[in-house]
C-alpha cells in the first residue's frame, strides 16, 4: 500500500471537522465531517487538506454574499450612500451617477 490514510480525525478544515474515517478508495480516503451548520459529509482528504472542501455545501451556497461583505463590499456600499447623496443633491437617480461614475477613468480601483 502505497497510499496509507493519513489520521485526520479531528482536524477542521474551514467549517468542517473530521469525526472519523468512512472508507478508502482508489482516490484515497473518504472521511466523515460535522459541518458548522450542523449537517454531516463525506470529504476527500485530498481535498479537505488543498482547501478544496470547507464546507457540506453551506459556504458555497453563501458564498456569493458572503464575498461582498468584505472591505469591497463595505466601499461599494459606502460609494453607494455617497451616490444616493451626490444623486439626490443633483436631482437625478443614483444610477445615472452610478454609470456616469463607471466610465471615469480609475473607477475600478474601487
Ligand atoms: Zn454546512
Amino acid at each position: 500500500m502505497s497510499r496509507h490514510a493519513i489520521d485526520l480525525t479531528g482536524q477542521k478544515f474551514g467549517r468542517l471537522t473530521v469525526k472519523k474515517l468512512h472508507s478508502t478508495t482508489a482516490h484515497g480516503a473518504w472521511w466523515v465531517c460535522q459541518c458548522e451548520c450542523g449537517q454531516e459529509t463525506l470529504g476527500l482528504a485530498s481535498n479537505l487538506k488543498c482547501g478544496g472542501k470547507k464546507s457540506c455545501g453551506c459556504l458555497r451556497r453563501e458564498a456569493p454574499h458572503c464575498k461582498r461583505r468584505g472591505p469591497e463590499y463595505l466601499a461599494l456600499r459606502q460609494q453607494w450612500r455617497t451616490l444616493r447623496e451626490i444623486a439626490a443633491a443633483c436631482g437625478v437617480s443614483p444610477q445615472s451617477v452610478y454609470f456616469a461614475l463607471k466610465k471615469m477613468p480609475g473607477y475600478r480601483r474601487v
